[in-house]
C-alpha cells in the first residue's frame, strides 16, 4: 500500500533539520522540503489533478524539480518526466502520447512548450524560474549547453493559454499532510520515456512498487550507508531514470543531502566538490571522463568522494582506474534500463568486483542469458540476450500492448541487450541486439570495434554502425571525433584496426566529425547518426 513518496515523509520525520537540498548555496531542510511538497500537492489537487492523471514535468535539476516530483506522487498523479532540451517535435510526441493535462516547466522553455502542446491534452502550464527565490541573477544558469539556443526571452502568453505561476499556485496550497494511498503493485507512479537511443522513445510504466523495490535493493545491498550522513553530488539529470532512482530516491530514502547541479559542467561540479565535499557521486562514463580531462581536476581535492556508481553506457577500464586514483574512492559499474527502474546489475561496492563486467544481479532479481526462441538459459560463457525477472521490472509500455507483449513473458523482460555470464555469475554487456552488424554472414559487435578505435591516441570519440552494402548486406562504418590538435588519415586508422581486429570487423568507411550527437546522459545517439545517413541517401 505504499506510495513511493512516503520515503520523503519518513526522512522528514526522522531527520527534520537535516539538509535535504543544496542548490548552488541555497539550502532546504527535510522539514522545509516536505512542507513545500505538501503545499504543492494540495495545490495540484486544487487545480484539478486527480488520482491517475498524468502530470508532466520538464525541469532541469533544481529544487522545484524535486518538489514537483514528490508533490505529484503525493497528489496521486502519474509523473511523466520530460527532457528540457527536447525539441518542439520530441516534446509534442511525448505529451500527446502520455495524455497529460498539466505540465510544470521553466519560464524560459514556455515558448517551445506553447507550440508543442498544440493538439495535445495540455490545459494548464505551471511555470517557474530558476531564480525563483534564489540568490543569483535571473537566467544566470540554463539547463542547456549553448546559451544562444535560448536567447533572452520576454515570455509572453495570453490568459487563455492556461499559464500559472509556480509561486501563486504554491501560495494556494495548504500545508496539511497529503499522501495518496495506492496499490503499489498495480498503480503507476511514473511513465518514464526511454532514452530513444535506438528508436522512438517508449513510455515505460513504472509502479510505486517498482521504484520502491529498486531504491531498497540499491540502498540495502549496494550502498549500505548510514541514514542522515551522506551527501550526493546530483549531476545526473533527475528527469532520467538513472538520476531519479540512483540519486534522488536513494538520497531521500537515506535522508542524505542532494547537491543539485542544474546541468553537467565540469567546472561547476569541481566547485561543488570543493565547497560541499560530497561523499557519493553517481554518474555516466562521459562525466568521469570529462572530469579527468579537466585541467584543474588534478589539483583539486576529490578525496571526499568515496562511492561512484557508473551506468548507462560502458565504463572504460582506464577511466575507472584513473578516477579511483584521483578520488581515492570506489568507482563501480552497474547496468540497467528504463524498463528495470533502472538497475538490475551492479558490481559490489564493498565486495569482489570484476572490472569490465557490470557485476551481478541485485537481490530478488533473476537474470538469464537466453536465445531467440525460448527463455531457457544458455550455457555459461555463451552470448545471448539478457532476460530479467524481478520486482523492479516494469508493468509494460504505455498504450502499446503489442510492444509490451513482445518483451514481457511470464514475468521475464527481454532487454534487447546481448551479454554473457561467467562461472562466478558476473555479466558482461556485449552490445545491443539492434546494433549488431551482419557483415557478409559474420556478426560484428560495434562496441568491440569502438573500443579498438578508442584506444588510438588521436581519437576522442568513436561510434560504429552497420550501413547497407550491396555485396555483404551490411558493412562497418565508423564516425570519428579527433582530439584537438591531432590528425590521422583513414589509411592509418585502417592499419590500426587491421592489427587488432579480424578483417571482417575492420571499418570500410570512416567519417570525421567535430562532434557526435549525444543524449543528455552522454550516450552517442546512433539513431540520429543513422537518420542523417538515410537523409543523405534520399
Ligand atoms: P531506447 O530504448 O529508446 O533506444 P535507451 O536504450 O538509451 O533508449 P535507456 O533505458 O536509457 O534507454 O538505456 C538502457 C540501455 O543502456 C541498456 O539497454 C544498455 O544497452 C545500455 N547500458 C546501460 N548500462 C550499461 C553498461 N554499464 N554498459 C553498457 N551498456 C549499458
Amino acid at each position: 500500500q505504499t506510495n513511493v513518496a512516503r520515503i520523503l515523509l519518513d526522512s522528514a520525520r526522522d531527520f527534520p533539520n537535516k539538509e535535504a537540498i543544496d542548490f548552488l548555496g541555497k539550502s532546504y531542510t527535510y522539514k522545509e522540503l516536505l512542507r513545500l511538497c505538501f503545499k504543492m500537492a494540495n495545490a495540484l489537487r486544487a487545480i484539478g489533478i486527480a488520482k491517475g492523471d498524468r502530470l508532466a514535468i520538464m525541469l532541469p535539476n533544481c529544487p522545484q524539480a524535486v518538489i514537483a516530483y514528490y508533490a505529484g506522487l503525493m497528489a496521486g498523479a502519474i509523473v511523466v518526466q520530460t527532457n528540457p532540451i527536447y525539441t518542439e517535435r520530441e516534446l509534442h510526441f511525448q505529451l500527446a502520447d502520455c495524455g497529460a493535462a498539466t505540465l510544470i516547466t521553466l519560464d524560459l522553455l514556455l515558448p517551445r512548450v506553447l507550440k508543442a502542446r498544440e493538439g495535445t491534452a495540455i490545459r494548464q502550464i505551471i511555470v517557474t524560474s530558476l531564480s525563483d527565490g534564489l540568490p543569483f541573477p535571473k537566467n544566470a544558469l540554463y539547463p542547456i549547453k549553448r546559451r544562444k539556443e535560448y536567447p533572452e526571452l520576454k515570455v509572453k502568453y495570453k490568459a487563455s493559454d492556461g499559464v500559472l505561476r509556480w509561486s501563486s499556485v504554491l501560495r494556494r496550497g495548504q500545508e496539511t499532510p497529503i499522501c495518496e494511498e495506492v496499490d503499489a503493485e498495480t498503480e503507476l507512479a511514473m511513465i518514464q520515456y526511454t532514452g530513444g537511443t535506438t528508436g522512438r522513445p517508449k513510455g515505460v510504466m513504472l509502479t510505486h512498487a517498482n521504484l520502491l523495490a529498486n531504491t531498497l535493493q540499491l540502498s540495502n545491498w549496494c550502498y549500505r550507508l548510514e541514514q542522515g550522513k551522506e551527501s550526493y553530488l546530483a549531476a545526473l539529470p533527475l528527469f532520467h531514470v538513472f538520476g531519479l532512482t540512483v540519486l534522488m530516491n536513494q538520497a531521500v530514502y537515506k535522508a542524505g543531502t542532494l547537491l543539485l547541479i542544474p546541468r553537467f559542467d565540469p567546472k561547476l561540479v569541481l566547485e561543488t566538490i570543493r565547497r560541499r565535499r560530497p561523499t557519493i557521486f553517481p554518474g555516466a562514463p562521459t562525466m568521469y571522463i570529462a572530469l579527468l580531462n579537466h585541467p584543474s581536476a588534478q589539483k583539486d581535492d576529490l578525496r571526499s568522494v568515496k562511492i561512484c556508481v557508473s551506468g548507462a553506457a560502458p565504463l572504460p577500464r582506464e577511466v575507472q582506474e584513473k578516477f579511483e586514483q584521483l578520488s581515492g574512492g570506489r568507482l563501480i559499474e552497474g547496468y540497467g534500463l528504463t524498463e528495470t527502474s533502472p538497475v538490475s546489475h551492479c558490481n559490489p561496492i564493498w565486495g569482489f568486483r570484476k572490472s569490465g563486467t557490470v557485476g551481478i544481479p541485485l537481490p530478488d532479481t533473476d537474470v538469464r542469458i537466453v536465445g531467440e526462441e525460448s527463455l531457457d538459459p544458455l550455457p555459461i560463457g555463451e552470448i545471448g540476450e539478457i532476460a530479467i525477472r524481478g520486482p523492479q521490472v516494469m508493468a509494460g509500455y504505455w498504450d502499446r500492448p503489442e510492444e509490451s507483449a513482445a518483451v514481457l513473458r511470464d514475468g521475464w523482460l527481454r532487454t534487447g541487450d546481448l551479454g554473457t555470464m561467467d562461472e562466478d555469475g558476473y555479466f558482461t554487456i556485449i552490445d545491443r541486439k539492434k546494433d549488431l552488424i551482419l557483415a557478409g554472414g559474420y556478426n560484428v559487435y560495434p562496441r568491440e570495434v569502438e573500443e579498438v578505435l578508442f584506444e588510438h591516441p588521436a581519437i576522442k570519440e568513436a561510434s560504429v554502425m552497420g550501413v547497407p552494402d550491396p555485396y555483404r548486406g551490411e558493412t562497418v562504418k565508423a564516425f570519428i571525433v579527433l582530439k584537438e590538435g591531432w590528425q590521422v588519415s583513414e589509411m592509418q586508422l585502417d592499419r590500426w584496426c587491421r592489427d587488432r581486429l579480424a578483417a571482417y570487423k575492420v571499418p570500410k568507411h570512416y567519417e570525421f566529425r567535430n562532434e557526435l550527437p549525444l543524449s543528455l546522459i552522454g550516450k552517442v545517439l546512433r539513431r540520429k547518426l543513422k537518420e542523417e545517413l538515410e537523409e543523405k541517401v534520399e
